[in-house]
């Protein structure tokens, strides 16, 4: 099993370096900054989010700058993402990590836990991103390229499997835990995709055991591919 997420991390590094894509909150490691991205991008594409992040950003640098806001200013700024229901949790997470920690989002998941709107998947990005701690970091996507690479024919709500989590953990003991992540999104979103995964330009093909058994679900499928 090491050998094989160890042989997944390398893959996805060496993919990474040529193929990731540039985002605004890729180029810092403060939580807040993390915290802020990933309310964005809950359901929503990454590109559409990186203009309104950038604005956000900039008229709301940390979180004490975010938590005196009138809710109606959120809106405004972020209204280009439909992100009314979502508005709330901004200020509502920023008034909560002054109050409890002056403005400074702590570094254990149980805490970020309790931040309200935060749920397991943002503690984890925050968790790897920022503070470079080994924590199992799954979203639907994750769960798939894990699910798919060792065949394990889980079904229902696979992010949530004791099998998927203990995998994401033991892939995020790496070294380069943040660019890790951001590889599995993109490699995720690009090539293992939900439906139809393009395999014949897949770095993971020679392994993935989902190939062999799916040959018709796969486009243009061929033994010779890397
Ligand atoms: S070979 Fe296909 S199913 Fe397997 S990891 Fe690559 S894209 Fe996903």
């Amino acid at each position: 099993m090491q050998d094989s997420l160890s042989y997944i991390r390398n893959k996805l590094f060496k993919w990474y370096r040529i193929n990731g894509r540039d985002f605004p909150w890729r180029h810092t490691k403060a939580p807040y900054r993390i915290m802020i991205a990933e309310f964005m991008l809950h359901r929503t594409k990454a590109e559409q989010v990186a203009p309104v992040y950038k604005e956000f950003i900039k008229k709301y640098p940390d979180v004490k700058s975010l938590a005196s806001v009138e809710l109606n200013e959120i809106i405004k700024v972020t209204e280009h993402l439909g992100l009314h229901w979502r508005a709330q949790h901004f200020i509502t997470s920023a008034n909560y990590i002054v109050e409890k920690y002056n403005g400074n989002i702590p570094a254990n998941p149980e805490d970020i836990l309790k931040i309200p709107g935060v749920g397991d998947y943002i503690a984890g990005a925050i968790m790897v991103v920022c503070f470079n701690k080994i924590y199992p970091v799954v979203d639907s996507n994750i769960a798939r390229l894990l699910n798919r690479f060792f065949n394990l024919d889980l079904e229902g709500e696979v992010r949530r499997k004791k099998k998927i989590v203990g995998l994401s953990e033991q892939l995020f003991s790496s070294h380069k835990k943040a660019e890790l992540l951001f590889a599995l999104i993109d490699f995720c979103s690009l090539i293992c995709k939900p439906i139809r995964p393009i395999c014949f330009k897949c770095l993971l093909f020679k392994r993935c055991m989902y190939k062999n058994k799916n040959k018709r679900q796969t486009d243009n499928y061929t033994p010779s591919a890397p």
